[in-house]
């Protein structure tokens, strides 16, 4: 069975985040059910939602204050120790990290924040958050907020809507790139995008998008986009939330799996097969019945093996990829 990296989920925020090591009820991810379905690793978010989580399409979420994400992030790093002192997961700090866990058959989770807000415009928190584990951070969900301006969720639409990166958003890119924390553009607008490009600082990563090209949601990656994170040897984790990967955008679970392996090969025909992987967003989207959660994987897998992978290849898009570009965006 292949082992896989999964580039994003959001379940240690979940209500019953506390039940992650014993088996949670339902949702897509808990350990149990990882080493049921071959996750070896995965970027696990502290993602924290707009309060009546309520948007219009087309429009940004409303902003939230540093207090209500700060809680949000603490809570999820505290988690994530926590699960680290129990012998559950292996926290990576380094790319060593994920091969130690792998080797070991022990879950690899790397810490992530999805929208900075928990940071001062100053950036004094991303120092504490960094010697606490975090080793990504994507500068904005959905909504603005002091460094960039989310891409709101619209369909059909572009992903050029809005203003890109402030002033303090590239002094927060920049010492991300010092620190050795990768930077996730997957909620940016195509401007925030080009401006993280323009740095140059790492390779881009885009943790849980589609290709815009089979499904024209504001938050998928157009072609020059895809093209731009292939130069600079970077990724794209392919999501499995249906209304982005469906081509007529409708949040309908009855979507096959091909409908998801469909992305991985647009973005390995256009930009290589070192630069496609694999984001999930379990816990955070609406994924198709076909996969269920995590266990499904396997099934996933032999769909994207359909359209005309080798065995190698595979292994890349499964683990090798995520692997080599987390040590590049960690290089200090
Ligand atoms: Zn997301």
């Amino acid at each position: 069975m292949l082992t896989v990296f999964d580039g994003h989920n959001d379940t240690l925020t979940r209500d019953d985040a506390d039940d992650f090591a014993t088996g949670r009820e339902g949702g897509h991810v808990d350990l149990p059910r990882a080493r049921a379905g071959g996750l070896g690793g995965g970027i696990f978010a502290a993602f924290t939602d707009t309060p009546g989580d309520r948007w219009i399409e087309g429009e940004p979420a409303a902003p939230i204050g540093q207090d209500r994400a700060a809680g949000v992030v603490t809570r999820t790093l505290g988690r994530l120790l926590e699960l680290e002192r129990g012998g559950h997961v292996l926290l990576a700090r380094g790319p060593g990290d994920l091969d130690t866990a792998r080797e070991r058959g022990t879950l690899a989770a790397v810490a992530h924040i999805e929208g900075a807000e928990a940071v001062d415009p100053g950036l004094l928190a991303l120092d504490v958050l960094h010697a606490a584990g975090l080793r990504s951070l994507g500068p904005v969900w959905s909504r603005p907020n002091a460094f960039a301006h989310g891409v709101p969720f619209a369909y059909p639409s572009t992903p050029d809507i809005g203003p890109g990166l402030t002033p303090a958003g590239i002094r927060l890119v920049r010492r991300c790139a010092e620190l050795g924390i990768a930077v996730d553009l997957s909620h940016l607008n195509e401007q925030g995008f080009w401006d993280v490009a323009k740095l140059g600082l790492a390779p881009l990563i885009a943790s849980h998008s589609g290709a815009h090209a089979l499904c024209p949601a504001s938050r998928n990656l157009t072609d020059e986009q895809l093209d731009a994170i292939g130069s600079s040897g970077g990724l794209v984790g392919i999501v499995y939330a249906v209304h982005f990967v469906r081509p007529d955008g409708v949040e309908d679970a009855d979507t096959p799996l091909e409908a998801i392996a469909a992305h991985v090969r647009h973005v390995a025909d256009r930009i290589g097969v070192d630069h496609v992987a694999l984001g999930s967003d379990f816990d955070g989207a609406t994924i198709p019945d076909a996969l269920g959660d995590v266990t499904g994987l396997p099934r996933l897998l032999d769909a994207i093996r359909a359209t005309g992978f080798s065995e190698d290849e595979m292994e890349r898009i499964a683990w090798g990829n995520w692997r080599r570009v987390l040590e590049a965006a960690w290089a200090t």
